[in-house]
């Protein structure tokens, strides 16, 4: 879409905004959000089979990872939108005696959502969800990378929507920064911290709000108590899922050296149980998103290896195919050390005391998720309390993604604000205070002051 479409598209939008907040009350929002539900049941078959042509993910992935949380999100908004648009009533101050006082969530209005390639779907929908919710119009840029997905998305808006309620956007980075350069009321952004950085600076432009759903390298730790066939399994899954393209994904493990080579047996047993001898030949094992994505992997497993680390699991590499992998020896000179993995390759590093994991942790850039594996109550606890991340995982990976009364988000590098159910709505509303004179006795200090 050329520059004047888009600005034709983000006009029209707007004219029809204010009216919007007249008409668009309970009863319509529901009603688009059940609308929206119904087209993507039944248009369920085009969504799995777009996946599987963008890259090979396999169904039961997109059933449970794409289409249900999507579905999820709708069932769950539905339900409590009633109680989350009440106007909330708020007790007077002393100072404020004599007025009352309420909360009010009203829409932003014109809303930019900019989706990621690695769940293009339930991450364009998501957020969409929230934003009609809270009663917004918006624009939705889904990722280039994922071609097929896209126009499903596009195909599925067209058939639902009209076009100053939400309109799709197509194309790359050249029309997101197009689309960056209008004045939207809100942005929500999905994507990695370089770009984020990019959106947030585009947002300064016209003070447009902004929520960044970043990235990161999210750390797993497992204590010397933990359960290691359920670590393993938790880990393999959260690790391995998407091939390894998930935000929340483990992105490198710590685990205690007394445990290390049973850890390390039992993270292999559970690689085994779930994708067979050869991952190449497994149905449920999905591929690398793109010929360049497949290459920077290779690329930070060759570099790992030339600077002395050592694959001791999986390793193989065909176009985009790369094997569920398990990397040893990490050192800070490597790049996959530094840089967000987001693959299917997972270093393991032994730890003598929790001190040296913590104080690593909190060297870096907050991350987005983090995992403890341990029954000790106390040992999660200490580790919770010294560091901070967008959330947690205990004993499980992952799974947090999918609670829909819990914030989901990340914390500076890894984003900024928090999606899904009552937080989604929140993100896209601006809560307005309206407080109303009774018998204020205010009045009698305004001037001329008297001694
Ligand atoms: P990306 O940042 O490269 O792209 C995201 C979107 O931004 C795409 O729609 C793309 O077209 C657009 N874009 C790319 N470059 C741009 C630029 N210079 N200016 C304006 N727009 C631009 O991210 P990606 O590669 O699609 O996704 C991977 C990243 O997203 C990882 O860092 C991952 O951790 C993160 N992620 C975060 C979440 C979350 O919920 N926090 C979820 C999924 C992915």
């Amino acid at each position: 879409m050329d520059g004047d479409r888009i600005e034709a598209t983000v006009t029209r939008q707007k004219a029809a905004v204010a009216e919007r907040r007249l008409r668009f009350g309970l009863e319509e929002r529901k009603g688009a959000l059940a609308h929206l539900r119904q087209t993507i049941e039944r248009r369920e078959r085009d969504i799995v089979e777009a996946l599987r042509r963008d890259f090979g993910k396999p169904e039961p992935e997109v059933i449970l990872t794409e289409i249900l949380p999507v579905l999820q999100e709708i069932r769950h908004t539905m339900r409590h939108l009633k109680r989350w648009m009440r106007e909330r009533r708020v007790a007077p101050t002393l100072a404020t005696l004599g007025t009352s006082a309420r909360i009010r969530p009203e829409p932003r209005g014109l809303c930019l959502i900019i989706a990621p390639w690695n769940y293009p779907f339930n991450l364009a929908l998501g957020p969409l969800v929230s934003a009609l919710a809270a009663g917004n119009s918006a624009v939705v840029k889904p990722s280039e990378m994922t071609p097929a997905t896209s126009q499903v998305i596009a195909d599925i808006i067209e058939e639902t929507f009209p076009p100053d309620l939400v309109a799709v956007v197509q194309g790359g980075r050249e029309v997101s920064q197009q689309l960056l350069d209008q004045p939207f009321d809100h942005i929500f952004f999905t994507g990695s911290p370089e770009v984020g950085k990019i959106v947030m600076a585009a947002a300064a432009r016209h003070l447009s709000s902004v929520t960044l759903e970043l990235g990161g390298k999210s750390p797993t730790i497992v204590g010397p108590g933990a359960d290691l066939d359920k670590a393993a399994r938790w880990i393999a899954f959260g690790k391995f899922v998407n091939a390894g393209q998930t935000c929340i994904a483990p992105d490198h493990v710590f685990v205690h050296r007394s445990i290390e080579a049973r850890f390390s047996e039992a993270l292999r047993a559970a690689i085994r149980h779930a994708y067979g001898a050869d991952p190449q030949a497994s149905r449920d094992y999905a591929r690398i998103v793109n010929a360049h994505h497949a290459e920077r992997l290779r690329g930070l497993l060759q570099d790992a290896t030339d600077k002395g680390a050592r694959i001791s699991f999986g390793g193989e590499a065909e176009g985009t195919y790369l094997a569920p992998t398990l990397i040893e020896a990490i050192t800070p000179q490597m790049d996959i050390d530094r840089e967000e993995i987001f693959g299917p390759v997972l270093p393991i590093m032994a730890y003598d005391g929790l001190d040296e994991v913590i104080n690593r942790i909190n060297a870096r850039p907050k991350p987005l998720a983090l995992y403890i594996f341990e029954k000790d109550a106390a040992f999660a606890e200490e580790i919770v309390a010294r560091t901070s991340s967008g959330g947690v995982g205990v004993n499980l990976t992952t799974m947090h993604y999918s609670h829909a009364g819990l914030p989901f988000g990340g914390v500076n590098n890894s984003g900024i604000g928090a999606a899904h159910g009552y937080f989604g709505f929140q993100a896209f509303s601006h809560v307005k205070p309206i407080l109303k004179e009774r018998w204020s006795a205010v009045p009698m200090l305004f001037p001329p002051y008297r001694p």
